[in-house]
């Protein structure tokens, strides 16, 4: 799995609310120009900036975010001379394992080693170091993973943004059919009363359920990511989350409301899951649509290609698999698009498409 990236409805909320907080964001913007001048008749100075577009822009501070860059190559570190294979911006190169470096017995962890350089992996890779150097040649469970395994990652902005797993787009990229369960922090008690601005997105594998990302933008979203890691590390299923008692009147309520969003937009959702569980509670027959085919159309005694609630129960019979009349009726229920009361074979064979039993050697 590839490291978080920021989800556009996220980034696009942050805008939203910056702006509505008045705040005034300059996309691709750069100061040509600074020039102090004195306000009419005070004595203080202010700054005038000519920008890249040749427009002017007048302020009383000017503050520069300009980050940090790794200092590894300067002469005073020593680790030229020591034989530490230094990296072009001056990153100390490691191991991504043992973090060791191309000398023995000199290991480097922390912004040293270049990005992510957060305190939670600085701290993670020194103790990864530690054992490598205590533990060499032995196999420990600590250093199965790498260093830069995915990690949560939480934004201080105003509101606070937290995210973890994939974003839709990079799911897709990665072959999965994607649907997104999204809510506004409205959404649950809390939100509404304390806190309404902000959004929650589960990104879902529209196929199994499972959740692949959590996005969230609003009040302790960088909390709250935790639990949605923990979510995507378990390879939850959003019907764990619909059957999950969250606590009133607390945040992650957003996150049931959210499974609720995308179960809504699944074409075998919650409600499918019992009729699944039951059809496939004892595997043993290869559902190939041949087989399909052959048993639907000995039913459809009068060739009309549809079922109706009686003849789907003759056909589960006669598959050797009886099903109970609510599950019938919740079938028929569920795949009546056209609300006429009857199943053609189309919805009929999705139904079994569905249902993950291996096929018959
Ligand atoms: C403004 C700012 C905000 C940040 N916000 C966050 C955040 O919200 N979340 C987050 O996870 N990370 C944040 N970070 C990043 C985080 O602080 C660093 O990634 C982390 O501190 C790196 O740990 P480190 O041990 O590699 O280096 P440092 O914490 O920089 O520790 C290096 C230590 O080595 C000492 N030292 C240097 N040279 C020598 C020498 N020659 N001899 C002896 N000692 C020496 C230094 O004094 C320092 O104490 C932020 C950083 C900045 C600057």
């Amino acid at each position: 799995m590839p490291c978080a990236c920021q989800d556009l409805d996220v980034a696009n909320e942050l805008m939203r609310l910056l702006t509505e907080s008045g705040v005034k964001v300059l996309e691709g913007t750069t100061v040509d120009e600074f020039s102090y001048v004195p306000p009419p008749g005070a004595d203080d100075e202010y700054i005038k900036m000519k920008l890249n577009d040749g427009s002017t822009m007048e302020t009383d501070l000017f503050f520069a975010a300009t980050g940090r860059f790794p200092v590894g190559k300067n002469e005073e570190t020593g680790l030229a001379s020591a034989g530490v294979d230094i990296a072009d911006r001056g990153m100390i190169n490691i191991d991504k394992k043992t973090l060791i470096t191309s000398t023995k017995n000199v290991y480097a962890a922390g912004d040293v080693i270049g990005a992510p350089a957060l305190a939670s992996t600085s701290m993670e890779q020194a103790q990864r170091a530690v054992t490598s150097m205590f533990c060499e040649g032995e196999s420990d469970s600590a250093l199965d993973s790498s260093h830069d395994d995915p990690l949560s990652i939480g934004v201080w902005t105003i509101p606070e943004m937290g995210y973890y797993g994939l974003t839709k787009e990079q799911a897709e990229k990665d072959g999965y059919t994607v649907v997104e369960g999204s809510v506004k922090f409205d959404a649950c008690l809390r939100g509404r009363v304390f806190a309404p601005d902000g959004l929650l997105k589960l990104v879902v594998d529209a196929n199994e359920g499972t959740v692949l990302g959590v996005h969230i933008i609003g009040k302790e979203a960088a909390e709250m990511v935790h639990y949605g890691m923990a979510l995507v590390k378990g390879e939850t299923k959003i019907f764990e989350i619909l059957s999950t008692v969250y606590t009133a009147v607390t945040f992650h309520e957003l996150f049931k409301e959210a499974a609720f969003d995308a179960n809504s937009k699944l074409d075998f959702g919650v409600e499918w899951q019992e009729i699944f569980n039951v059809l496939q509670s004892e595997c043993g027959i290869d559902f190939s649509e041949e087989f399909l085919r052959e048993k639907f159309e000995s039913i459809d005694e009068d060739g009309s290609g549809e079922l109706d609630e009686q003849e789907m129960r003759a056909l589960f019979s006669s598959m050797g698999r009886p099903v109970s009349k609510r599950v019938i009726s919740n079938i028929m229920r569920l795949s009546d698009e056209d609300g006429n009361g009857t199943i053609d074979f189309g919805e009929f064979s999705a139904i079994f498409d569905k249902i993950s039993c291996p096929p018959i050697e």
